[in-house]
């Protein structure tokens, strides 16, 4: 393993997008699975969420993925793959509050692009997939413990309760009370 420090001096290359640190190290960032070039102009990540590596093996082997955008691995990313990459992503951070652009900031695209890449090849856009992800927890949840409805709700990323509800609906056909009486 040749993980190295994330000295400020690193960092400093990070977040001014150094192009003499490219060759240097490689950082991964924990909360989109995704590994880049110093130079990789995207918006910062946080500093607690990186890891630096000496070379882009140590991250592949860590179930890293190349970025999209700087390609740290000197060759494209194929869409599909892509897609594949976006969707763990949205798995992993579905109980954050996500928006199109803030998801498109983290994994270094544009909201349009995102969105118009990710329908061609799933029929969803990103936010129906990431409800898709939400209802099937929220299921899960209410099948399976006793938690309150709004604390479900909060657990996977939907702060308002009534909105929640009709999500819910809308998904199921039923609220999320009537499902859980089916189902038990
Ligand atoms: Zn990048």
């Amino acid at each position: 393993m040749t993980q190295l420090d994330l000295t400020d001096e690193r960092w400093q290359a990070i977040t001014t997008n150094d192009r003499q640190a490219d060759g240097d190290f490689f950082y991964a960032v924990k909360t989109t699975q995704i590994f880049c070039r110093p130079s990789c102009a995207s918006r910062p990540p946080k500093r607690e969420n990186v890891a630096v590596y000496s070379n882009s093996l140590d991250p592949i082997k860590l179930g890293f993925r190349p970025c999209k955008r700087c390609q740290p691995l000197g060759n494209k990313v194929p869409l599909a793959t892509w897609v594949e990459d976006i969707k763990n992503y949205l798995q992993l951070n579905y109980q954050r509050k996500l928006t199109l652009e803030l998801i498109a900031s983290e994994i270094h695209s544009s909201p349009y692009y995102l969105h118009h890449v990710f329908k061609a090849h799933t029929g969803l856009t990103p936010l129906e997939y990431l409800t898709m992800i939400r209802i099937d927890k929220a299921k899960l949840l209410l099948t399976t413990t006793s938690y309150p409805i709004a604390t479900i709700a909060r657990y996977i990323g939907i702060s308002n309760t009534s909105y929640f509800s009709v999500v819910f609906k809308k998904m199921t056909a039923e609220s999320p009370s009537a499902y859980r009486k089916k189902k038990k």
